[in-house]
């Protein structure tokens, strides 16, 4: 073990404790990045890369911890995109909020035991930085990881340290950006301030607001038989042939993954199933070419209307219930709203 570092803290997290005022704390100023669940992004990935080539270890991970997981934003040697919390050794690195470096997990007394140690993935090896934010929650770790004992040499720790730090930067930039970089859609957090704005216009002038939400059909089969690059590609053109038919007042956000909203200010629930139907028919007509094929994909789409008393999350909740039944019923369709437990919406329009 580096013989600088101070004893393990006694009453680990293992123990499961209520929640605390900091920890609630932290669990809010991790909602606020807005990350978790969120794909992967290359100038995080360019991180994780760079500190394999650096400290050559088999497992590289950045780890955030949310109440219950551990999620990884990038990984390399990890085959989990989670773990439970519970075993994380990420929980002690960010109880210490400073490095822990584990050379040998085997023969630590406070990891001999623990399930990542004596099961999946057999870890022996384990150095991570804490993630800490300008205003000081340690919201995870930059780690490195073996299946092999190692040492770990004071310069190495800096090292480690500077690389979480240039994690919590990009974290930072990532927070403010407004556009998203790949589609060029509203960031979640920009699209939501967008359409609170708008929905409170409504509710004060009686306008009509509606909103979409949308996703693409068998997406997961696009990636695994042409490749995340030609994915990534499908989505943003995807994106650009919807904004096309959009007005300079709509605002398209991108919620998570593939799935997007659209803000339609001033549109009715009628006026916007067709504005829907406009944007399904504009990505079913795009084409991709690969060098041994040529595809299409479709989306669907659910629609919710404001009414008096409804905020984001119920309007956003709504229209989530109605693509969910969208895609039940075959997909490649708009259903809207309320009216959609009835009946079927949209693909006729
Ligand atoms: P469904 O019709 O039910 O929506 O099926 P699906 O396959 O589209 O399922 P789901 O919506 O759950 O799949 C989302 C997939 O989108 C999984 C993820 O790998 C992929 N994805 C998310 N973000 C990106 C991205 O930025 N680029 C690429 N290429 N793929 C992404
Ligand atoms: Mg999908
Ligand atoms: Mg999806």
């Amino acid at each position: 073990m580096n013989p600088k570092l101070p004893d393990h803290p006694t009453g680990a997290v293992c123990d499961a404790p209520a929640p605390g005022v900091a920890e609630l704390q932290r669990l809010a100023a991790l909602m606020r990045y807005d990350i978790i669940d969120t794909p992967p992004e290359e100038r995080f990935d360019r991180i994780t890369r760079l500190a394999q080539k650096i400290f050559r270890t088999s497992m590289v991970t950045i780890s955030l911890l949310d109440a219950r997981r551990q999620w990884f934003k990038s990984r390399i040697g990890v085959a989990v995109e989670e773990t439970p919390r519970e075993p994380a050794f990420c929980n002690v690195t960010i109880q210490r909020a400073e490095p822990l470096v584990v050379e040998d997990a085997a023969k630590d007394p406070m990891f001999a035991n623990n399930a990542f140690v004596t099961g999946e993935p057999y870890l022996r090896f384990y150095a991570g930085a804490p993630l800490i934010t300008p205003e000081g929650h340690a919201l995870g770790a930059f780690c490195v990881l073996d299946r092999t004992p190692r040492r770990f040499n004071p310069q190495e720790r800096e090292i480690l340290v500077d690389l979480a730090e240039l994690v919590v930067a990009e974290m930072n930039l990532r927070q403010i950006a407004n556009v998203d970089a790949l589609t060029g859609a509203l960031s979640r957090r920009a699209f939501r301030e967008e359409a609170e704005r708008a929905m409170g216009l409504a509710a004060r002038h009686g306008h009509p607001l509606s909103v979409l939400t949308f996703d693409l059909d068998r997406f997961k089969s696009v990636n695994d038989t042409h490749g995340h690059a030609v994915g990534d590609a499908v989505l943003q053109r995807s994106v650009s042939a919807s904004m096309r038919r959009l007005r300079r007042s709509d605002a398209v956000g991108r919620l998570g993954g593939e799935e997007f909203a659209v803000l339609l200010p001033h549109v009715d629930e009628p006026a916007a199933l067709k504005v829907a139907n406009a944007l399904r028919r504009s990505i079913a007509a795009e084409t991709f070419e690969t060098e041994t094929t040529t595809f299409g994909v479709t989306a669907s789409f659910g629609l919710a209307t404001f009414r008096t008393g409804m905020d984001l999350d119920d309007m956003l909740k709504a229209a989530d219930g109605a693509l969910y039944l969208a895609k039940a019923m075959g997909r490649d369709r708009c259903v809207v709203a309320e009216a959609s437990r009835l009946q079927k919406r949209g693909k006729a329009a």
